[in-house]
């Protein structure tokens, strides 16, 4: 039910909890992913998660966002006491906070209207939805802070560079883990224990870094690359989330290969190793994720070029390709195989007695029971209306009218059961035997001339080899 406002209940809660989420991942960036001593901001979760807001509802995301940006910035903003000035810087900085997402959303739908899917998509996605707006965004708040005397002139190139990579990395890690979460091929068992493995390692990988072996924390990147290929995309987006925070979390307070808190140099090569690690995975992530989609598209038509829609049984073409393949094997080992042609006696009634849909009805619980009734190795094709061919391979013609006679049999006692009634049905069967020098159009012809046979001869029997029925 959507109320006047365009909400509706469920709706509400959800952004609600999103502000909640969005108060506590932006208390949480302050607190554990920024530099303390000079206040620079090395992951900005709430980023991304205003993004999904506004991606939710759009602009009215706005105000929702500055309200609760407000409340996050305020504590630090309004240390130095409760001056009608730090009011207006703490809410021209929650402006920017709320601006920024909104305008990645507008972009968002006209530059990549159906998603982030492709791993082609990574690069307008990354320019478009994380940089612009951020670069939006740090301008309002850096020239804010400048004006309110919280930083000075110097150091506005730095920390505006700083303030676009947290920003949009924040975006990069938060918006294609909600995207993919809510596809559906849920994260299984094993893919949860994948992922807990892969941060078990990374986390010793980052204690070793923090113990004098730097060059460890490089091996970050080919952990999550390898998680890639087992947990699916949601764990693998999963894991570089919890690997990154770990990673930055610890480079802030040990002194480690990237950054040292008293070594300020290196904090652009954190930034940039992060950033490269995020960008190379989901590259991967997203390539690989392509790639099984369009296997199984593939495999989808392939089935579909090679199968029958009503009865899921093998089409003509399928037993073409089978009837080849037996000739060449029976060439090569001298061991014939057998063709039937089945055909049902006097369906048209069916139809006539209780309609097509009752009739396509029938069809299916036939094509089950021929199904049901032959080897694995034998192929059931539907090759006509309520026409059957089956090939038995390595099967002589003495062997197979046997196999006839059962499914014979099993077709005549076979209540349809149409419109509550016990209806029945027969069917009529040829049967050849490959011979020396195979021509499978000859095969084909002398199976449907037996088939003939059996039909005049009465309907509900098996012809074989000397052309007479059984
Ligand atoms: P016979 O014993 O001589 O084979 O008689 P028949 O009625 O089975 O043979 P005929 O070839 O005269 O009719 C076949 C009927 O099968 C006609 C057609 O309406 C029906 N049929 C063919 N394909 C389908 C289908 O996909 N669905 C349904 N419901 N009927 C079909
Ligand atoms: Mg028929
Ligand atoms: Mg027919």
């Amino acid at each position: 039910m959507v109320n006047q406002s365009g909400f509706n209940r469920s709706g509400v809660i959800g952004l609600l909890l999103l502000a909640m989420f969005y108060f506590a991942s932006a208390r949480f960036s302050m607190a554990a992913l920024t530099l303390q001593q000079a206040n620079l901001i090395l992951l900005w979760l709430p980023a991304g998660i205003g993004l999904i807001m506004a991606m939710a509802v759009g602009w009215k995301a706005l105000p929702v966002i500055m309200l609760v940006s407000f409340a996050a910035d305020a504590p630090e903003m309004m240390a130095d006491g409760n001056s009608l000035s730090s009011w207006i810087h703490t809410a021209i900085l929650a402006f920017a906070d709320g601006l920024a997402p909104c305008l990645a959303a507008q972009l968002f739908r006209s530059r990549l209207p159906s998603g982030l899917l492709m791993a082609r998509d990574l690069g307008p996605f990354t320019l478009y939805i994380c940089l612009l707006p951020s670069i939006v965004g740090v301008a309002i708040t850096v020239a804010n802070l400048v004006w309110g005397g919280y930083i000075s002139w110097q150091q506005v190139p730095g920390l505006s560079l700083n303030l676009i990579l947290a920003y949009s990395l924040g975006i990069l890690l938060v918006w294609p883990l909600y995207q993919l979460w809510n596809q559906p091929a849920p994260l299984d068992m094993a893919g949860w224990g994948w992922v807990l493995l892969a941060l078990v390692a990374n986390g010793l990988l980052f204690f070793a870094a923090t113990q004098g072996v730097g060059g460890m924390v490089f091996f970050a990147l080919p952990v999550l690359l390898m998680l890639t290929f087992k947990a699916g995309p949601q764990g693998v987006l999963l894991g570089l989330l919890l690997s990154v925070i770990v990673l930055i979390m610890g480079a802030i307070r040990f002194p480690g290969p990237c950054v040292a808190p008293d070594n300020m140099d290196a904090r652009p090569m954190l930034m940039g190793f992060v950033f490269t690690m995020t960008y190379v995975t989901l590259s991967l992530c997203l390539y690989y994720r392509e790639l099984l989609a369009s296997d199984s598209s593939r495999q989808r038509w392939q089935n579909a070029a090679l199968h029958d829609p009503l009865t899921g049984l093998a089409n003509r073409r399928a037993l073409m390709k089978a009837l080849r393949d037996e000739a060449n094997r029976t060439q090569r080992t001298g061991r014939p195989f057998a063709l039937a042609m089945l055909d049902l006696d006097h369906f048209k009634r069916i139809n006539d007695n209780h309609g097509h849909k009752a009739g396509d009805r029938a069809l299916k619980a036939i094509a089950d029971l021929l199904h049901a009734q032959c080897r694995g190795i034998d192929m059931v094709a539907r090759v006509g209306g309520e026409e059957f061919a089956i090939v038995l391979p390595e099967t002589t013609l003495v062997a197979a009218i046997p196999v006839m006679q059962r499914i014979r049999e099993a077709v005549a006692s076979l209540d349809l059961d149409l419109d509550d009634a016990d209806t029945r049905l027969t069917i009529s069967i040829g049967i050849v035997e490959s011979g020396q020098e195979i021509n499978i159009e000859q095969m084909l012809e002398e199976a449907d001339t037996r088939l003939y046979i059996a039909k005049a001869n009465g309907r509900n029997r098996i012809v074989g080899a000397d052309g007479t029925a059984i």
